[in-house]
């Protein structure tokens, strides 16, 4: 059984994690560590400068 840790989730983290997820059988583990706790699409940043 393997416990996979992925650091980050931004684009590629999260999308890691979901591949991780469909790709490993059901005995294995997925866990994310982001550094907040709020998940930021990073191409829509301009937006929120700009209200
Ligand atoms: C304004 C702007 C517009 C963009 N537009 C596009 C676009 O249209 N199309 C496109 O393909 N790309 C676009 N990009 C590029 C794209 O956003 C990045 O290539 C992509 O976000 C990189 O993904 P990443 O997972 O490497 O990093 P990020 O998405 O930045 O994710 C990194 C994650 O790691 C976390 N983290 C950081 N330090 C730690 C730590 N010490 N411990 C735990 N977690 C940590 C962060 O909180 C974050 O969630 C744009 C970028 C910008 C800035």
């Amino acid at each position: 059984m393997a416990n996979v840790v992925v650091l980050g989730a931004g684009l590629g983290g999260t999308i890691m994690a979901y591949e991780l997820r469909d790709g490993l059988g059901a005995g294995h583990t997925v866990s994310v560590v982001n550094k907040g706790a709020q998940y930021s699409f990073v191409p829509s940043n301009p937006w929120v400068a700009v209200g």
